[in-house]
């Protein structure tokens, strides 16, 4: 089972997705972590993308799509039989080309599933996001705090904030969404795999959710 997680900044998908993927057995692919991760280890990928996604910017096309092939093709992830994408596609060109590789190897997305919240909501929960710098689980300093002050319940690790979660950072990713990623929802409309989901309710109401449109 292939399924893309979808949704504006905010809408919980790094909150679901390693949930979702340790529930039916799925490799987690992000691809916000797999860029934050090369930025942390200044590789020259990491030092180009930067300035992108600080300002709240997409990285260009055929850098994700290079970067989403070389992932796919990873043997670590021949150990599961599902797969849940996280933050990609975010463009109609990049689901293109999901498409052609998947049917190249006789595959295709199986499910998107977008999580749906208004605007309001989403703003406060960038607002107070903090994840673990070690093992990135995700807190909101206010709507779940970690039981110590700064540091992860999980592994102890620093909670840190995201450059990208400044207000206007935010809006832009707001504005990005809206127009080059919102088109990606119609996309697979027009395939008939597109679910929406009410993300608006608690994280464990939104998993009870999620999970039944994957087992539909
Ligand atoms: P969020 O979970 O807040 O929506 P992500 O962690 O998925 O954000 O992504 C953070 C940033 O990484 C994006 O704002 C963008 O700059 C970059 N990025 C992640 N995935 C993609 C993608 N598929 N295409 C282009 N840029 C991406
Ligand atoms: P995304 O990956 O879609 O950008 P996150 O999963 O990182 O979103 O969630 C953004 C922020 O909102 C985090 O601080 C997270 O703890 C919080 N959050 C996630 N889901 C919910 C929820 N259902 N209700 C309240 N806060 C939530
Ligand atoms: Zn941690």
């Amino acid at each position: 089972m292939r399924i893309v997680l979808m949704g504006p900044p905010g809408a919980g998908k790094g909150t679901q997705a390693p949930r979702l993927a340790e529930k039916i057995n799925a490799s987690h692919v992000s691809t916000g972590d797999m860029l934050r991760a090369e930025v942390a280890a200044r590789t020259r990928l990491g030092l180009m993308a930067k300035k992108f996604m600080d300002a709240g910017d997409l990285v260009p096309d055929q850098v994700m799509i290079d970067m989403i092939a070389a992932r796919m093709a990873n043997d670590d992830d021949n150990a599961h039989p599902s797969i849940i994408l996280d933050g990609f596609p975010r463009t109609v060109s990049q689901a293109e080309a999901l498409d052609d590789a998947l049917q190249a190897t006789g595959g295709a997305i199986d499910a998107a599933i977008m999580l749906d919240v208004e605007r309001g909501e989403l703003v406060r929960r960038l607002a107070g996001r903090a994840t673990c710098a070690n093992c990135k689980t995700p807190y909101h300093l206010t709507f779940s705090p970690p039981s110590k002050d700064g540091a992860c319940d999980n592994c102890g690790g620093e909670l840190v904030r995201r450059p990208d979660d400044q207000p206007e950072a935010v809006r832009n990713r707001l504005r990005v969404y809206d127009e080059q990623t919102a088109p990606v929802l119609e996309y697979y409309r027009a395939k008939n795999k597109l679910t929406v989901i009410d993300g608006a309710g608690a994280p464990d109401d939104v998993f009870k959710l999620l999970l039944s449109s994957v087992r539909s």
